[in-house]
């Protein structure tokens, strides 16, 4: 919907100047969330190994985004917004902490831990009533 605070959303609010809205990671003049998740190259170099194809895609079209060639119908929703969450918690390690995590480091962010399936299992028990 466009309400993460990436830098374009910063210059609106003139938190920063046009030239400090430039995406952290590429030479893009804006970085919006459109750019931040699907144009900047890591984005498509990640979505590329995940074999996802994201032409046309927008972020406010995130609910119609289709990645069910990879993932098959049933954690369609949950797959994009979880991997769309670690491409911003990626970019946030970049411009705050000035890491600059690989991309396997980022899918790998991506993954279940099966230490976390005592989490997955309680909200099954939960969400199932
Ligand atoms: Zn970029």
């Amino acid at each position: 919907m466009g309400r993460i605070h990436t830098r374009d959303a910063l210059l609106k609010k003139h938190i920063v100047e046009l030239c400090g809205a430039g995406c952290p990671e590429c030479e893009a003049r804006l970085e919006t969330p459109d750019h931040l998740i699907f144009a900047c190259p890591f984005a498509c170099a990640f979505w590329a190994v995940l074999g996802v194809d994201t032409t046309g895609c927008s972020t406010r079209d995130l609910h119609l985004f289709d990645a069910s060639a990879t993932v098959g119908p049933a954690s369609l929703y949950a797959f994009s917004l979880l991997c769309c969450w670690h491409l911003w918690k990626r970019r946030n390690m970049v411009v705050f902490r000035r890491e600059s995590p690989s991309l396997a480091t980022t899918l790998k962010a991506c993954r279940f831990r099966s230490s976390e399936q005592d989490h997955v299992d309680a909200w099954l028990r939960v969400l199932c009533l």
